[in-house]
């Protein structure tokens, strides 16, 4: 079969495809977390002391002593088993956006000969997957290459199905036996204390005495797209590199507008639904799906929960959508920018912190005091946004992200914040000295009147901002959709505990002065936004004007790949930040960096090495079969006395040339392996290697308009993106 015609049967495949036979659906009441071992679970199997104590850990993370842990162990263990499983496996989250597991059975003999089950606290608590092939950053060296994995008590464990079984999971760390975080999950269990004792300090310091445990939220709307598998099968770049190296736009894009909340096609509502009961079963609260920008582009947004067990889901959710895709004959991609030329993809993180006591911080409240609260918090934001902005930058640094940062449908890489409207200007006002001041039949004594009228506005929103204040929360839009929501949330939560921290000195010092509550706020907020107001920004974040005025007036930094960005995470002040904030130590940055570093440099080597493979053994032959074809028909004609036009096989013959050209030239660079610094080579591979390849894509997508349909070996965007 030659290759173009793998590309016309995946055509007939798609159009004759029967449609699913799918389950019949079952009421969201029967199915909801019923594979959850979570509290509702608990309280079935547990002694009521043991359930107790559970419950406090899961909802203040205070520890879990040894006696509960058993009782709790022989419980999972019983529930698992009444679900048919047979296997159970700690699960965690290396530094790499991965999910890992080691499953281990149940099953112990006897002397007897017979098969008993076995599972003890200690088993439950503690794993020692090998883990010598995770990158570790240099943390272990291969001959100590022991890391454990801990059970995470915060998270609850769920039994995943198969067809024929069915495993128990156990949410986990991942650390070195000297104790570093391997992981995700750790630095994230750390911020949120450090940022739940800053808070504490500051709303102690306003007065508040009964303060519960603060804790970070996070809701993901995750933006995908599904291709048809007999496409992707047809595609080696998409089905290795996760996108389309090669590809002539599509005569039909997205100009028009009507793909975003379209009707959704039946095939991918099918999908959806079948995705979803699945995340129900997992307890995983599915809320939002729509069609997205680009044609083939659709979202899922689950409601928001808490940031440790909201993580662990995303991941879940990851996993979940890729293989229910696949089970429905598509494809799902993950991938920032999988087709060039239509919007990429992103996931948007929803932060806010708070807890039970004062609720949500980053919202407004309908008292004073709620809003003065809500001020110091969005003051903290804002100071720790311009800080560390940089650093924001480079969590969300990776090869595939870096295509879509700065593109015209994605945030900018310049780190602002977008307050909306009316909290921009109450910040304006307060940095103007126009708080507090008197009303004329004011609210209160200190003029807070004002603050009170404040009210949120989710309508107010603003595409352009890399960190948008939505309402009762903050957006961060300049995530990628392949990515893991943990760097993005550890980074918020650290620079939040830090400003906080600052913050509750500064209060502390107005108010011994003397100064009441409210008067010491509006100092302290006039301090942050003389020093910081320079981040906020509301205008349009995709404008020429605004990339030079941030850098050059206001002294953001703009940081256009992750060449630039990701040595951002072991700059002096971000190690003392994570450091002093008790978060990372300055090996476990280090660690972080090298890995990032590492799979930045592997994924272009990655692309490199398929666009060659692809431009010689498939493009380059179908244009020497089209220019073969013509030269026969050139030569029939001319001894029939008629002359054709030979434009279109001189077009045909120089694009070849430069394409194979362009194949020497990605050859010669891609070769250099000498570099002073891993940080030179990231810059070397972001300018000259991407530099070769786009030179060599040009030519292979100006190949693709010239020659004939029916020789062209892969499957064209107009196909993958509207065939379903
Ligand atoms: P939109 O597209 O309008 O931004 P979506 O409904 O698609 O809204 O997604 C908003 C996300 O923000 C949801 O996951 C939602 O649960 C989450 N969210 C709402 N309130 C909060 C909050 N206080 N903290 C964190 N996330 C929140
Ligand atoms: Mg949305």
């Amino acid at each position: 079969m030659s290759s173009s015609q793998s590309r016309t049967n995946a055509i007939h495949t798609i159009t004759n495809r029967a449609p699913k036979v799918v389950i019949s659906p079952e009421p969201l009441s029967k199915i909801w977390a019923c594979d959850v071992f979570n509290l509702a679970a608990m309280e079935e199997s547990l002694s009521k002391s043991a359930f107790k104590a559970m419950k406090k850990t899961m909802q203040t993370g205070a520890e879990l002593d040894p006696i509960n842990a058993e009782v709790v162990a022989a419980a999972m263990k019983e529930w698992a088993l009444s679900k048919g499983v047979k296997f159970f496996s700690h699960i965690f989250y290396p530094m790499t956006n991965a999910t890992a597991e080691k499953h281990d059975g149940f099953i112990i003999t006897n002397p007897d000969g017979n098969a008993i089950t076995d599972f003890s606290a200690s088993l439950l608590i503690k794993g020692e997957p090998d883990g010598s092939s995770f990158p570790n950053g240099s943390l272990r060296a291969t001959n100590s290459a022991r890391g454990y994995t801990a059970w995470d008590p915060t998270s609850p464990a769920y039994v995943m199905h198969t067809a024929n079984g069915a495993t128990l999971m156990i949410p986990s760390v991942f650390l070195s036996w000297t104790g570093e975080s391997l992981d995700k999950k750790i630095p994230l269990l750390r911020s949120n204390a450090a940022m739940n004792a800053a808070g504490n300090k500051v709303l102690s310091l306003m007065g508040e005495t009964d303060i519960a445990p603060l804790n970070s939220s996070c809701g993901a709307e995750q933006e995908y797209f599904l291709i048809d598998a007999a496409f992707a099968a047809a595609r080696p770049d998409l089905l290795q590199c996760g996108r389309s190296l090669f590809g002539a736009p599509s005569p039909k894009g997205q100009q028009f507008d009507d793909h975003y909340f379209a009707a959704i096609p039946e095939r991918v509502q099918i999908f959806m639904q079948d995705f979803e009961d699945k995340l129900y079963k997992l307890g995983i609260p599915a809320k939002a799906h729509h069609n997205e920008v680009a044609p083939g582009q659709f979202e899922i947004a689950p409601y928001f929960e808490a940031a440790n067990v909201a993580a662990d889901h995303q991941q879940l959710l990851m996993t979940v959508m890729k293989n229910t895709a696949h089970a429905h004959d598509f494809l799902c991609l993950l991938h920032e920018k999988p087709f060039a030329g239509v919007n990429g993809s992103g996931k948007h993180v929803n932060w806010s912190v708070g807890n039970s006591t004062q609720g949500n911080m980053l919202d407004p409240g309908s008292t004073p005091e709620e809003n003065l609260n809500f001020l110091l918090f969005c003051g903290a934001v804002i100071r720790g946004v311009h800080l560390y902005g940089p650093l924001l930058r480079a969590v969300i640094a990776s090869a595939s992200n870096d295509h879509r940062l700065g593109a015209n449908e994605a945030p900018p890489a310049i780190l602002s914040v977008y307050l909306g409207e009316q909290l921009e200007k109450v910040f304006k006002d307060i940095q103007a000295g126009e708080f507090p001041r008197t009303e004329k039949g004011g609210f209160m004594e200190m003029g807070l009147s004002q603050l009170l009228k404040f009210e949120r506005d989710p309508g107010d929103r603003n595409r352009t901002s890399p960190f948008a204040f939505t309402g009762n929360r903050f957006e961060f839009r300049a995530v990628g959709s392949s990515q893991s929501v943990s760097g993005p949330l550890v980074a918020m939560n650290t620079m939040l505990a830090d400003s906080l921290i600052w913050l509750s000195e500064q209060l502390e010092a107005e108010l011994t002065s003397g100064k009441d509550k409210s008067a010491a706020v509006m100092s302290v907020l006039k301090i942050v936004m003389d020093k910081h107001g320079n981040v906020v920004f509301g205008g349009n974040g995709y404008s020429p004007e605004w990339h030079r005025m941030a850098v050059e007036e206001r002294g953001l930094k703009n940081l256009p790949t992750s060449a630039e960005a990701l040595p951002e995470l072991i700059a002096p002040e971000v190690v003392s930040l994570f450091e002093r904030m008790g978060v990372l130590t300055s090996v476990e940055l280090h660690s972080r960096f090298e890995v990032y570093s590492e799979q930045y440099v592997r994924s272009i080597e990655l692309e490199a090495k398929l666009m060659l493979e692809i431009a010689t053994t498939l493009i380059y032959p179908a244009a020497i079969s089209y220019l073969s074809g013509l030269s026969g028909t050139y030569a029939q004609l001319s001894s029939l006395k008629i002359k054709l036009d030979t434009s279109v096989a001189d077009a045909v013959a120089k694009e070849a040339d430069a394409l194979m050209n362009a194949v020497g030239t990605l050859k010669t660079v891609s070769a250099k392996h000498d570099f002073d610094s891993v940080q030179a080579h990231m810059k070397y591979l972001a300018y000259d290697v991407c530099g070769a390849m786009n030179t060599l894509r040009n030519h292979a997508d100006t190949l693709e308009s010239l020659i004939a349909d029916d020789l062209w070996p892969l499957p064209k965007y107009r196909e993958m993106l509207f065939i379903k």
